[in-house]
């Protein structure tokens, strides 16, 4: 009756890395992704943190992918009437060793989708899944845009934030504005010597209390970052849709804080300026605080016929709004089930739970999204305590996030998993290191299907 064992909607980050153990499987496994190219309505570029490439698929960790940047130090500025007044370098690790990776999404999303295909995937791009195939209650396939009816046993729902298909499943409801937050990204030219000599291998935060108007009030937002890339670096800031109660107008804010940073802050007038030119302006929505709020937090991510991963499960990092491991997470454990359901011949709800279970169970993921960090920094606009307003950045962005609450707890439970199931893996995390710096330093990485 059915076309494929398994429908994977979307071919971001989690949904090829789904698709991929699926197909290994021997699952008849299709991906549909709205964009002509994968990874292509995500965001522009971002920094994927080391654990998702410790602790995710092996043949991440063990590929070659294309990355932009080793991101080595995060450097916390404190800005006050528009100088520097203190800066915090505290969290940095020698190269090879990185704190994460800075990735185009297009290319990245476009490996993983490469490696989905080798692995006996089907892929559709351009392929836009708008509505369900529903049959008492239980998912049963997908309809395109372009009217066919796909018909599957198990459908994986990698559609990200914007994607409504879990709601039309009964499964989920829509996201509140307290939840979500507006970003606005700006995509600098910056040849490579410059970058390196500028920033190195690093990253900016800015930091300062709601008077300097370079960011939305502490809390509320992302603080003011500068990712870099090879040859190109993205500023960029955002604000909650709600902010202190009340609706903010974040097309006028955003760009008003990013220019008050460019006119005032003088490490971007003196160091930074001179070297760039402006590429691209954009704009994006996520709720990366879903899993702070209760009722959100709360949702179920199965229903019968149907497992939802990654972003469109609200599994998005709350502290820092890194959503590419748990993506990555998820989806690995999503196939286990799917094909546990197929080989059992049941995909019922009460069968797919075990999926839930497992995800609450992971180390990371849980906790990632239920991480009060960023949003305790709403604790300083009260206090205005300079000593609590360094601590708390030092234990968000600096060394004190490895301390045992924070992120130490996640990454102690996981490196003692790994080395449970292999007493050799940090060898292996070792040479991940030493791969990956390599390939940047010589710019070489796998060829991907787009390139000619
Ligand atoms: C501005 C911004 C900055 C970010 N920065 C970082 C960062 O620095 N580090 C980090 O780890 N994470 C970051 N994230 C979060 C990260 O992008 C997501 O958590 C991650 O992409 C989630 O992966 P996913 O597979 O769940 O969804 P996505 O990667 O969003 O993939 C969803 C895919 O589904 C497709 N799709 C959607 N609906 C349909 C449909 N109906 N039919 C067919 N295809 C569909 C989309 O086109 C897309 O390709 C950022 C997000 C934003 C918005």
């Amino acid at each position: 009756m059915e076309d494929y064992d398994v429908i994977v909607v979307g071919a971001g980050f989690g949904g090829p890395v789904a698709a991929k153990k699926c197909a290994e499987a021997g699952l008849r496994t299709l991906i549909v992704e709205r964009a002509q190219v994968p990874g292509e309505k995500v965001v522009s570029g971002l920094v994927i943190p080391f654990y998702g490439f410790l602790f995710g698929p092996d043949f991440i960790m063990n590929g070659n992918p294309p990355v932009e940047r080793p991101i080595c130090k995060v450097v916390n500025r404190f800005v006050r009437n528009g100088k520097i007044y203190h800066t915090n370098s505290s969290l940095r690790l020698p190269s090879p060793f990185a704190l994460g990776y800075a990735a185009y999404c297009k290319p990245f999303c476009t490996w993983l989708a490469d490696r989905a295909v080798e692995a006996g995937s089907e892929l559709r791009t351009s392929t836009a899944a708008i509505d369900l195939i529903m049959e008492k209650g239980a998912v049963k396939g997908i309809i395109t845009d372009r009217g066919e009816e796909l018909r599957c046993k198990i459908l994986i729902d990698a559609g990200g934030t914007q994607n409504n298909l879990s709601i039309k499943a009964g499964i989920r409801k829509k996201y509140v504005p307290e939840a979500m937050e507006l970003y606005m990204l700006w995509d600098f030219q910056m040849a490579k010597e410059d970058v390196d000599s500028v920033f190195d291998l690093s990253m900016e935060f800015f930091h300062g209390m709601p008077e300097e108007r370079i960011g939305a009030p502490l809390g509320y937002g992302s603080t003011f970052y500068i990712f870099t890339y090879r040859e190109s670096i993205h500023p960029g800031l955002g604000q909650f849709l709600v902010t202190e109660g009340k609706v903010p107008d974040l097309a006028r804010l955003l760009p008003e804080y990013f220019e008050n940073f460019t006119s005032k802050v003088e490490r971007w007038k003196n160091d930074i300026a001179p070297k760039v030119k402006l590429r691209a302006v954009m704009w994006d929505v996520c709720p990366i605080y879903a899993g702070l709020l209760p009722d959100m937090r709360k949702m179920p991510i199965y229903g019968d016929g149907m497992l939802i991963i990654g972003d469109a499960a609200g599994l998005e990092a709350s502290a820092f709004g890194d959503g590419v491991p748990n993506a990555w997470f998820s989806a690995d454990i999503a196939a286990d089930v799917a094909i546990e359901a197929v080989r059992a011949g049941d995909t019922s709800r009460n069968f797919l739970w075990r999926y839930e279970s497992r995800v609450k169970e992971h180390p990371y993921i849980t906790y990632i999204t239920a991480d009060r960090r960023r949003w305790d920094l709403r604790n300083v606009l009260a206090s205005r305590s300079e000593r609590e307003f360094r601590s708390r950045i030092n234990d968000h962005w600096g060394i004190g996030a490895f301390r045992y609450r924070y992120v130490g707890k996640p990454l102690s439970c996981s490196i003692a998993q790994s080395l449970r199931k292999d007493p050799l893996v940090m060898a292996r995390w070792v040479e991940m290191y030493r791969r990956y710096y390599c390939n940047w330093v010589e710019n070489k990485f796998d060829k991907l299907s787009t390139e000619n």
